[in-house]
Formats: C-alpha cells, sequence, structure tokens
C-alpha cells in the first residue's frame, strides 16, 4: 500500500515517508513502494516492478550468477561486436584495489555495497568496437560492467572501473517491460525509466553525480604520489588533445544547480557540498522525495518533472 504520493506533474507533496522507492504509475502519480530491508540486500537489484512472485525470484537468482560469466555466454550483449580482452596483472590488481576500497565509500552515502568480484568487471576490445562511443557501460539488466580498455593507460582505465562500480553499487530496480516482455531496467541511481513513454529521466543528473563520486574515490583512496601524477598527466594528455572529459557538460550544469540550490536554502545547508550529500545519498538509497521538496522549494512546482527531463 502507498504510504504517500508526490504529483509528477504539480510537484505536489501529498505526504511523507521513507525507506523504499517513489515510482510513477500511469497517471503519472508518484508512488511510494516500500521495499523491505534494503540495507540487507545480496542483490543490486532491490525489486523487480510488473512481475509474478516466481518470476521476480528466478530473475534475481538469473542475476546474481550472470554477470560472471564471459561474454560470449552474455545471451543480451552476444549480438554486438565486444571482443572480451584479458585482464593484465595490473589491471586485475587495480581492479582488486577498487573493489576492495569501494564498500566504505558507498557506506558514507548510506548505500548498501553488494559484493562485487572481478570477474564481473569486463574489459572490452576498444579498437575492434566501433559503434558503442562510451568508455564503458552498466547494463542492470545483465549485472554486466564493460570496460573499454584503453591500451597503455592504467590511470583512465581505472576512472573507467571506478564509474561503472558505481553504477553498480547505487539503488536499482527493474521492471518486466508490457512492449518488450522481459526485464528493463526502472531505476538506476537517481535515473527513472519509464516504460509507458520510453523515456528516460534525471539521466544527466545521475551521470554528474556518478563523474563527481569517481573523482571523490579517486583523491581519498587513490592518492599515492605516482597516482596522483599518473591522473595529472592523463588529464594534461587530454586537455592537449581535445579530448572532452567524460560528462563535462553534465557536471558543470549540475554544479550550477548545487550552488543555486545552496544559494537559495542558506537556512538548511552549510555549503554545495552539503546539498550535494543529499543528492548522492538518493542515487544510493533510491529515495527522491526529498529532492523533490528542494526542487520545488528552489525552482517552484513542476520543477522536479521539468529538471527530469533536462537532455
Ligand atoms: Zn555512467
Amino acid at each position: 500500500m502507498p504510504k504517500g504520493e508526490l504529483n509528477f506533474e504539480e510537484g505536489k507533496i501529498i505526504d511523507t515517508t521513507s525507506g523504499g522507492e517513489w515510482v510513477a504509475n500511469k497517471d503519472r502519480v508518484f508512488e511510494f513502494i516500500k521495499i523491505e530491508d534494503l540495507e540487507k540486500r545480496e542483490n543490486v537489484c532491490s525489486k523487480i516492478f510488473n512481475a509474478a512472485p516466481y518470476q521476480e525470484e528466478n530473475i534475481l537468482k538469473f542475476l546474481k550468477e550472470n554477470s560472471e560469466k564471459p561474454l560470449s555466454e552474455q545471451w543480451l550483449l552476444g549480438k554486438t561486436e565486444l571482443i572480451e580482452v584479458e585482464k593484465s596483472q595490473e589491471e586485475l590488481s587495480m581492479i582488486e584495489d577498487v573493489i576492495s576500497k569501494m564498500d566504505e565509500f558507498i557506506k558514507k552515502y548510506k548505500g548498501s555495497p553488494v559484493h562485487l568480484k572481478q570477474e564481473q568487471v569486463h574489459f572490452l576490445d576498444s579498437e575492434k568496437e566501433t559503434k558503442r562511443k562510451e568508455a564503458g557501460f552498466y547494463a542492470p539488466q545483465v549485472q554486466f560492467i564493460g570496460i573499454m580498455r584503453e591500451k597503455n593507460s592504467l590511470s583512465e582505465n581505472t576512472h573507467r572501473v571506478i564509474h561503472e562500480v558505481l553504477h553498480f553499487q547505487s539503488f536499482q530496480t527493474l521492471q518486466i517491460s508490457d512492449k518488450k516482455g522481459r526485464a528493463i531496467p526502472r531505476r538506476l541511481g537517481l535515473e527513472i525509466i519509464s516504460d509507458k513513454t520510453g523515456k528516460d529521466y534525471f539521466t544527466f543528473i545521475n551521470e554528474a553525480i556518478t563523474e563527481i563520486l569517481t573523482e571523490k574515490f579517486e583523491e581519498a583512496f587513490l592518492n599515492s604520489p605516482i597516482q596522483i601524477q599518473k591522473r595529472k598527466e592523463r588529464r594534461q594528455n587530454d586537455k592537449d588533445k581535445g579530448i572532452v572529459m567524460g560528462y563535462e557538460g553534465e557536471v558543470r550544469i549540475f554544479k550550477e544547480i548545487l550552488e543555486e540550490i545552496y544559494n537559495r536554502n542558506q537556512d538548511r545547508f552549510l555549503s554545495t557540498e552539503d546539498v550535494f550529500n543529499v543528492f548522492a545519498e538518493s542515487y544510493m538509497t533510491g529515495e527522491l522525495l526529498e529532492i523533490a521538496r528542494i526542487f520545488k522549494k528552489t525552482y517552484g512546482k513542476k520543477s522536479f518533472r521539468k529538471i527530469g527531463e533536462i537532455k
């Protein structure tokens, strides 16, 4: 039973509660769906909507086992031209290092880390793959992390691994699509995917948060003099070559939003960092109500939806 609702169109908050997910129903009214024991989750996917209980159980079991399998056994991704490459010893230790330090980082933002094995992080041949433009991807419906491996750049590959591992550890639910008849993502961090409209909302904020968290993780945990030096070199190298860093535009706009929220709500927040933490916690726990309230107070009615639609 929904305990409260939030009108997506009006940005009207009718009731408040916590410990679950706000989801839009067919009338675009947000309903609160309680998800029990999020903090004890064993699977990164907390719930599958629109699924019969047996179906949900089977899919969750599949997800747990699937992502460690090699690319050749991935039914959903098998049609692409992706080619898996073996990780070097150096790359293996880098992934283990990131994984071992990530739990503490996730918990800092009230997240519930799920055990991740290095076998779930797949390195792909970036030279042979021409269709995909992104540096890496995370497919929630198969729990597959793919990294386009950049030759001779451990620093760049580290950045890509952290980014995708953060997506993996963020709040997520799936839904059985009425149109496609199979499981598709429903929530990923702050992102909302609507099966009805086929659109996604808050994608740009979701990527901006992931990038900012990636940098924070690097600064906090990968801070040996050599690691700092390598990062500096990589950034300079990108700049020289005119390469735009991942999601630079998204990060810039999101930082402007954080600044604006802070300026208009100084009675509540001590800094923009303080505002960012609210977003990062929503990214980990799935709770959107607090953010909806902040948007409404800062930008007025209907702003939650409008900001959600920014591309
Ligand atoms: Zn991303």
